[in-house]
């Protein structure tokens, strides 16, 4: 069994890092649009139409190539549960993974939908050799998803990812409030508690 080692833990409480396996896992409370990992995720809607939140402050910080890029290669949209990549425009990062989690309706779907959209994601990461990426709460904003539970099924997502994929090296949840943070951080507190490390 791979292990799960809790590193450090800012004593401000601004930020909190474990190690999976052989990669970092943070989170930390900040602007995505500002991270310099080679990827960053975005909350996009299915028509990859742009919007508010997130998606909004990517476009606006990233300049208008990425929906120019969008609009070109990805004509269809991505259906709810999967990502597309673009390059990343202005940004930092090199890449934007656009990833469509679900509109919460309170069925048993939206936790598969919720997951398989940051899987996609990692599975990109993958496909182009990206080492590092950034997410955002997916589907916690305008989509309405309780977020503790949103929290537990995107760290359970990534932790299970990075375990079996060392190539992806540092995955970063950005939380905008500070709300949100504290969940995230209660939750991945919870996941790698040591009584979860047994064989
Ligand atoms: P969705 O439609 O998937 O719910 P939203 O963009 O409405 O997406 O919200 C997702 C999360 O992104 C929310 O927690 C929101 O506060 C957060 N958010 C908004 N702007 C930023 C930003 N610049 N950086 C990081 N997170 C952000």
């Amino acid at each position: 069994m791979k292990k799960i080692l809790r590193e450090k833990k800012d004593p401000k409480g601004g930020k909190m890092k474990v190690t999976i396996h052989r990669s970092v896992l943070e989170i930390v409370q900040g602007d995505i649009t500002q991270q310099d990992t080679e990827a960053i995720g975005n909350a996009a809607n299915s028509r990859l139409a742009g919007g508010g939140g997130v998606d909004g402050a990517i476009h606006r910080a990233g300049g208008p190539e990425i929906m120019a890029e969008l609009k070109a290669r990805y004509q269809q949209g991505c259906p709810t549960g999967s990502a597309v990549i673009t390059g990343g425009g202005k940004l930092k990062a090199k890449y934007v993974i656009h990833a469509v989690g679900p509109i919460y309706s309170g069925s048993p779907k939206d936790a598969q939908l919720l997951s398989s959209a940051y899987r996609k994601s990692l599975e990109l990461c993958r496909e182009y050799r990206i080492s590092s990426i950034s997410f955002p709460s997916i589907s916690t904003g305008a989509y309405g998803y309780p977020v503790q539970e949103a929290s537990r099924i995107a760290l359970k997502t990534v932790i299970d990812y990075l375990k079996d994929h060392p190539e992806v090296k540092l995955v970063r949840f950005v939380l905008f409030d500070s709300k949100t943070f504290e969940v995230y951080k209660e939750s991945l507190k919870e996941l790698t508690a040591p009584s979860r490390e047994l064989p």
